[in-house]
């Protein structure tokens, strides 16, 4: 049966680069929810011709959300975990398409996440076609806003993860082809600082620099950094200010916050709280926006009981696979959280992710596409 699989997916190779080749092709930055449902309708369609049952779960302001369903004869249900937004900007598409150059293929998200999700459909084509009866209900789980934090997903994610028996997470594999057993949780947050403004020579009595106020801040923010626990804090990008002799009276600022556990999460987080409240300055004020957007993934015993799936997956393949924890963040960590074993970074092998130079490469996308295909047949099968 696994070499049946295997072959399949290797005879369907063109019509992998194909679908991957659309997927590129469209735009989907996560705040242009137009082109991540133009996505979902190009991904909706593929899924409803393998014989999905498939749900939308509309979002106001970025992308919609899908579940698609395809039943089996176990019990049980796999969950197929992607986004179909990219950190990338509207108009790349055009400017750069997808191209194969050498051994590397290229374009806006070809690696995060556009060859998981092309890899993601074709292993769930794969098993329906040969051994649906062997397998446990499929779901395919795609959500819009992943780049941004995934803040309107939480729920639907949360949900699904707790219905899934194990959860695939279809980011790219690591450079060195390693898939992810761990992975930092992280807080996103917005500061915005309200002071007041006066004429910087005239009367600087009457001024209240959102600057200053925000620069203090921005120094107790980054000192919460405790690499050696693993805790990251990152200041990433600061506005404000007002023309020429003029006390500024708005600042703002944007910041992440990662963790490995929740013990470090819940006490960085509610550091960060601590700092936005207090003022520096009296009199200058601050709102603060955001709050925990992932999870952190721990590799604990459900976790090493799924890679033992997957690497037995891989010696089929003649594949050695093998697991990092890695300090980004990604939607497995929420499915771990609530109780799925998950393994993350089950894509195609890729990397330089959100820059111009992000690349795919190519003889990985048949190896990775089976590779998850005998992992969710060994679960099925075995679990
Ligand atoms: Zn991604």
């Amino acid at each position: 049966m696994e070499e049946r699989i295997c072959q399949w997916i290797a005879d369907h190779r063109d019509d992998l680069f194909a679908c991957l080749e659309v997927l590129v092709n469209t735009d989907s930055n996560s705040h242009d929810k137009a082109g991540v449902d133009r996505v979902g309708e190009i991904m909706a369609g593929h899924l409803r011709r393998i014989g999905c049952h498939v749900e939308r779960h509309a979002r106001e302001k970025v992308g919609d959300c899908l579940v698609a369903t395809l039943p089996g004869g176990k019990a049980g249900r796999i969950m197929l975990s992607g986004h179909m937004d990219t950190a990338l900007p509207v108009g790349d598409a055009q400017r750069r398409p997808f191209k194969i150059e050498g051994k590397r293929a290229y374009g806006p998200g070809v690696a995060d996440m556009k060859g998981g999700l092309t890899t993601m459909l074709f292993a769930m084509e794969a098993l329906h076609t040969i051994c649906p009866d062997e397998m446990m209900d499929m779901a395919a789980v795609l959500t819009g806003d992943e780049e941004i934090g995934s803040f309107a997903s939480h729920d639907l994610l949360r949900n699904e993860g707790e219905k899934a028996t194990a959860v695939f997470c279809m980011e790219s594999g690591r450079a060195n082809g390693a898939i992810v057993s761990a992975r930092r949780g992280f807080g996103f947050y917005e500061l915005e600082v309200f002071g007041r403004s006066a004429h910087a020579g005239v009367d600087p009595e009457n001024g209240l620099s959102a600057i200053d106020e925000l620069a203090r801040k921005v120094v107790a923010l980054q000192d919460l950094n405790d690499l050696e626990r693993g805790i990251a804090v990152n200041v990433n990008h600061i506005k404000g200010g007002a023309p020429g002799l003029t006390i500024p009276d708005y600042a703002w600022a944007s910041l992440s916050a990662g963790f490995y556990n929740m013990t470090d999460g819940e006490q960085v987080m509610a550091r960060v709280a601590e700092i936005a409240a207090k003022t520096f300055l009296p009199g200058t004020h601050t709102v603060l926006h955001g709050g925990q957007a992932f999870w952190p993934m721990e590799k604990d015993e459900k976790v090493q009981k799924l890679l033992a799936e997957v690497q037995k997956a891989g010696q089929v393949i003649g594949l050695e696979v093998e697991d990092i924890r890695t300090g980004g963040c990604a939607d497995s960590g929420l499915t771990w959280y609530v109780g799925a074993p998950s393994i993350c970074a089950m894509g195609p092998v890729g990397g330089r992710l959100h820059t111009e130079q992000e690349y795919m490469e190519i003889d990985t996308m048949v190896e990775r596409c089976q590779l998850l295909a005998l992992s969710m047949y060994n679960v099925s099968r075995y679990w």
